[in-house]
C-alpha cells in the first residue's frame, strides 16, 4: 500500500471512528489513527469536538512523533512550518 492510499484508508476510518465516538459520548476522547502515511500504527488521543475542528481545517491527523522533521522525507513539503532538515 503506497503512503497516500494508506493516508486516505486511514482517513476513512477515523471519519468511522469520530461517527462512533460523537454518538456515543462526544466528551469523551477516542483514539484515531495516524493519518501520516507510513505504517507507524501510531494513535492520537483526540476529542470528537477537536478531530471536527481539524477536519474542518483541512487537516490531517499525526501523532506528535510523526510531525518531527526527520519523519517528513517522504513528502516534500514543509511540516507544520519547520524547516526540513534533511
Ligand atoms: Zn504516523
Amino acid at each position: 500500500m503506497s503512503p497516500g492510499q494508506r493516508s486516505s484508508l486511514f482517513c476513512e476510518v477515523n471519519d468511522r471512528i469520530y461517527e462512533l465516538l460523537e454518538s456515543a459520548d462526544p466528551d469523551l476522547p477516542g483514539e484515531f489513527l495516524c493519518e501520516c502515511g507510513r505504517d507507524c500504527g501510531r494513535r492520537v488521543e483526540l476529542l470528537p469536538a477537536a478531530f471536527a475542528t481539524l477536519r474542518e481545517a483541512g487537516g490531517i491527523v499525526r501523532s506528535p512523533d510523526c510531525r518531527r522533521p526527520r519523519f517528513s522525507l517522504l513528502r516534500r513539503e514543509p511540516a507544520d512550518g519547520v524547516p526540513a532538515l534533511g
